[in-house]
């Protein structure tokens, strides 16, 4: 039995850069992937290269003539690194523009595990690209084969080292609940992800969106979502064993962009999903100091950048509080970087 527990979160700290998405969806694609719905996430169905760059140009004109930034320019939608000639190199010719005037301090870009080769990523890199984010979605075989994501397992982790080997900071994206999927994939993937100490990780549980050929499979009965409590449950699992690796996880559920929403037709959605898992594994952390103290706590003083999550969503967590016997009056958010249990 001790008189206090102090600890801190197992987070790794966030990044102070602020994003300038730049989307290209479907750009560069192979084909459309089963569950894949760019076109509702961004409300564009069909992308020119030109125009998209010709509106950045002069976007990034304007923030720079008005003292704006700096930027993390990042290029998300669709394949980048198999877009086809002269792309690749006139956005990172472009951005390494504005990184000479000081508005961009870093580009990264998405792109496909099997569109990734050392020679390519070796020529980006050069030219101004500093992280490549990976849709790795699984490593295992079975889910990647029944997805339709035409590689396997290998191919994901050597994409992963691939990207290291070449000097470029890694991020992997995985995609729960896809079809194939059976009990403690997910849970495998996060390790075999957390192996391969990426900077960044997305998390993001697999829906079925209007349109897509896993609407398809879904409405034929052939293929059946993740329940929203087991994607909180599992992905909150998941998040102390990436921060055990450093790992950033940058995002836990797509986003309510486009037309989003409105086309979601099955799965684990939800606006506040990751409050929501974040809540959650920090609870988990907290039960676990509160089995060390061996009594009933009489205090828990917090860092006040977690009151927003402690209690998850619309406050579902207070009764689990409340029974490790941690009421609303006894924890204390304030300017404090630990915390204190006592
Ligand atoms: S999941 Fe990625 S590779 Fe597949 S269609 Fe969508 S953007 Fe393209």
């Amino acid at each position: 039995m001790s008189d206090r527990i102090t600890f801190t979160h197992p987070e790794p700290l966030p990044h102070a850069t602020r994003v300038w998405p730049v989307f290209l969806p479907f750009a560069g694609c192979p084909y459309r992937c089963v569950f894949c719905a760019q076109d509702k996430q961004t409300g564009q169905d069909e992308v020119d290269l030109e125009i998209i760059f010709q509106t950045l140009e002069q976007e990034l004109d304007q923030a720079l003539a008005r003292g704006r930034g700096p930027y993390e320019l990042a290029f998300y939608g669709g394949t980048f690194t198999a877009l086809p000639s002269p792309w690749p190199e006139k956005f990172l010719g472009l951005a390494m523009r504005f990184r000479e005037r000081g508005l961009v301090m870093h580009v990264r870009c998405s792109t496909r595990p099997d569109c990734v080769d050392d020679s390519g990523l070796s020529m980006l890199r050069a030219q101004g690209l500093d992280m490549v984010e990976l849709g790795i979605q699984s490593f295992d075989d079975a889910a990647l084969r029944r997805s339709g994501r035409g590689y396997a397992g290998d191919t994901a982790r050597r994409a992963c080292e691939l990207v290291k080997n070449a000097g470029l900071g890694l991020g992997v994206q995985l995609l729960p609940g896809l079809p194939g999927d059976r009990p403690g994939i997910f849970a495998e993937d996060v390790r075999i992800a957390a192996d391969m100490e990426p900077e960044t990780a997305r998390l993001y549980p697999c829906i079925v969106v209007r349109g897509t050929p896993l609407a398809t499979m879904w409405e034929r009965g052939e293929y059946e979502s993740w329940s929203l409590d087991r994607a909180r449950e599992e992905l909150a699992a998941a998040l102390p064993v990436l921060w055990d690796k450093n790992v950033r996880v940058i995002r836990l559920g797509l986003a309510p962009e486009g037309t989003l929403e409105e086309n979601i037709l099955a799965g684990p959605w939800h606006p506040a999903l990751g409050q929501s898992v974040r809540g959650t594994a920090l609870f988990e952390i907290v039960r676990q100091q509160v089995a060390e103290l061996g009594r009933v706590p009489a205090s828990l003083s917090a860092p006040r950048r977690y009151s927003g999550e402690f209690y998850g969503h619309g406050r579902e967590l207070a009764s689990q509080y409340f029974e490790i016997g941690l009421s609303e009056q006894s924890v204390r958010f304030g300017d404090v970087a630990e915390f204190v249990l006592g």
